[in-house]
């Protein structure tokens, strides 16, 4: 086993080194595949082991919401993949495809939103998820292309209660949390089908990801992690952006460990260590067996371990927010 990800870690670096995020993806072969979660909803993720960012499944997953009033979808992956998607939606229905609703603003959630917004769906999201994609910024630490006018969410929302979204019988709502992976990030309950789509504040591939410089924060996540506990029910299924499906019980190993390593980087900080000593501290250890792809390569830089430790350190040293 241990030899198999040794391999990927390999494999990952170099298609990491080889060129940048966005142009390391081989869309043509990345195929979109359908999951069937409730009568009328459904999850769809890109193929796994061709996304160096996302080995599990290339980009972000999407949620469909099916039946007689139209579509709601969650989320929109890489703009690259849209056709794909396209396909895969309508080979569950033929219906209008209304509402997109975004969870955060990363381009493997949101790069498709173009395509379906000209294809008559109305795009809600987060206020700052609105004003991020309407100024020049970089995700990820790449310089991210300007926005098409189209791909821009249309309804937007603040921190107040959630949007509701009444639909083929379903109760959607749109649950804004206070700044998690980004500052924009938004949680959506299917109440009739017991299923949350969580985003990517929760991921069980690879360690925490704190966008702080999209406005994520590691007591926000924190946060999160609680209000989502309170959220679901003992047998409602979690969908992540990223990974497998999970239940209420999943979160608490997640949130203890999150603890942990703050406290580990805490003690460091006191004792007057820099980024770099912190770094070489290695204080996942004790968790990297535990996390699948742990120690691959993220975007942005080192591996995923090395990102969540500069951000948890950057966090705690600059006050928390
Ligand atoms: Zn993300």
């Amino acid at each position: 086993m241990k030899s198999v990800w040794l391999l990927l870690v390999a494999l990952a670096a170099a298609a990491f080194s080889a060129s940048a995020w966005t142009q390391g993806l081989d869309f043509a072969r990345i195929e979109v595949a359908t999951e069937q979660v409730a009568p009328n909803l459904y999850m769809l993720s890109g193929t796994a082991g061709l996304d160096p960012a996302h080995e599990d499944a290339a980009g972000g997953r999407i949620g469909v919401l099916a039946g007689p009033d139209g579509i709601l979808m969650v989320d929109a992956q890489y703009g690259e993949l849209a056709d794909k998607v396209l396909a895969a939606i309508r080979r569950i229905s033929s219906g209008p495809i209304r509402f997109l609703v975004n969870t955060h603003i990363h381009r493997d959630h949101t790069a498709g939103n173009a395509k379906f917004a000209k294809l008559g769906a109305t795009i809600f999201a987060r206020e700052e998820l609105r004003e991020g994609m309407s100024r020049a910024r970089t995700v990820n630490g790449i310089p991210a292309p300007a926005s098409d006018p189209a791909a821009i969410p249309v309804v937007t929302y603040g921190m107040g209660e959630p949007v509701k979204i009444h639909l083929n019988g379903e109760i959607v709502d749109l649950i804004p949390i206070r700044a998690a992976h980004t500052g924009g990030d938004t949680t959506i309950r299917f109440e009739n089908a017991n299923a949350i789509m969580i985003g990517d504040y929760y991921r069980n591939f690879g360690y925490p990801y704190i966008d702080i410089a999209n406005g994520g924060s590691l007591r926000g996540m924190l946060e999160a992690l609680d209000a989502t506990m309170k959220l679901a029910r003992a047998d409602t299924r979690l969908i992540p952006g990223h990974g497998t499906i999970i239940k209420r019980t999943d979160l608490v190993p997640y949130r203890d460990m999150i603890f942990a390593i703050q406290g580990k980087v805490q003690q460091l900080i006191a004792q007057g260590k820099t980024r770099e000593d912190v770094l070489a501290a290695h204080v996942t250890s004790a968790y990297d067996s535990a996390v699948p792809g742990g120690l691959l390569p993220a975007a942005g830089g080192g591996t995923s371990a090395d990102r969540f430790i500069s951000e948890v350190y950057q966090e705690l040293k600059g006050g928390a927010k």
